[in-house]
């Protein structure tokens, strides 16, 4: 699917849900967006996420960066950790103790006799303090304060270090609340009036181009049909010219049989604008008010069922 047109599903799927942030999540050592999915599109459709961002409809952040398989970028990726002088995985924690009347310190496995190794003291558990702990491999019997740390992708078998490793940062996306809020007035209308012609069982196409009877093409926003016969054709503009009206009045002409609306948002208070608007029997309507708006699709719709 082009980008143009997923970019449209999700917005439609933001604005229609209320979407503020699109957070994504690590699935089989992938980084996925959920939302994505919802809207209907693949999971890490990542560059239709940064076509919005680079459109100033959504911001970027980083949530963290996590570290990534150098080879297959996966992030399934286990964590080893080994002995530092003779490479075994048979490595444990060990918790050091002091004991507190004599001073002696030392790993847990030296005070498990019933006396303390230097007092020869009876050990009682409440005189023993713990002061940290240590690692030790039960194959060289080496101790060490942190072991070497190494990963294996579970997903190539490949086998890394810290330093050949790759982070890889999570992005998380938000929307621009004024951009969005923007476009909301203009696509909300839409996805409500749709939901209203599907409800009365019309068949919806949107950015549709009709034949009229003279041969020439019409663009409109959205048109909907009943039994392959168009009924409504809608029209959504931002600034509504004489040129416009005129432009519509054609469309009118050439395709009789079909309401043409025009919804947009610019007030008309030329009282010649309205007669033309009477004369050539189009439909103007406003965003600015929904419920009034989508009565008077109701009505149209009512008229042409
Ligand atoms: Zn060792
Ligand atoms: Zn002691
Ligand atoms: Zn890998």
């Amino acid at each position: 699917m082009e980008i143009e047109k997923r970019k449209k599903i999700l917005l439609d799927y933001i604005i229609a849900n209320d979407i503020k942030v699109i957070s994504p999540i690590v699935e089989n050592g992938r980084i996925i967006y959920p939302i994505l999915k919802s809207s209907g599109l693949t999971d890490n459709d990542t560059e239709v996420l940064e076509k919005l961002k680079d459109e100033g409809l959504l911001y970027s952040e980083t949530i963290l960066k996590a570290v990534g398989c150098p080879l297959c970028k996966s992030l399934n990726i286990l964590v080893v950790y080994k002995c530092p002088y003779c490479n075994s995985m048979n490595i444990k924690i060990k918790q050091i103790f002091k004991h507190d009347q004599c001073g002696f310190t030392g790993m847990d496995d030296l005070f498990e006799s019933k006396k303390c190794p230097l007092c020869l003291r009876d050990l009682d558990k409440n005189e023993l303090r713990s002061i940290g702990q240590t690692y030790k491999c039960m194959d060289c019997h080496q101790t060490f304060i942190s072991p070497s740390i190494f990963f294996q992708c579970i997903n190539c078998g490949n086998i890394f270090t810290v330093s050949n490793s790759e982070t890889i940062p999570l992005y998380q996306y938000k929307i621009v609340e004024e951009k969005i809020e923007e476009l909301k007035l203009k696509i909300k209308p839409i996805i409500l009036i749709k939901e209203l012609a599907l409800k009365n069982g019309f068949q919806i196409k949107e950015n549709e181009i009709l034949k009229g009877n003279s041969g020439i093409l019409h663009k409109f926003s959205l048109v909907l049909f009943k039994n392959n016969q168009v009924k409504i054709a809608i029209d959504v503009i931002d600034k509504l010219t004489l040129e416009y009206l005129m432009s519509s009045y054609v469309k009118k002409m050439d395709l009789p049989n079909v309401e043409i609306v025009i919804i947009t948002n610019q007030e008309i208070k030329d009282p010649n604008f309205y007669n033309i608007i009477k004369t050539y029997n189009i439909n103007l309507f406003y965003f600015k008010d929904l419920d009034i708006l989508l009565k008077n699709i109701e009505k149209l719709i009512n008229e042409v069922n």
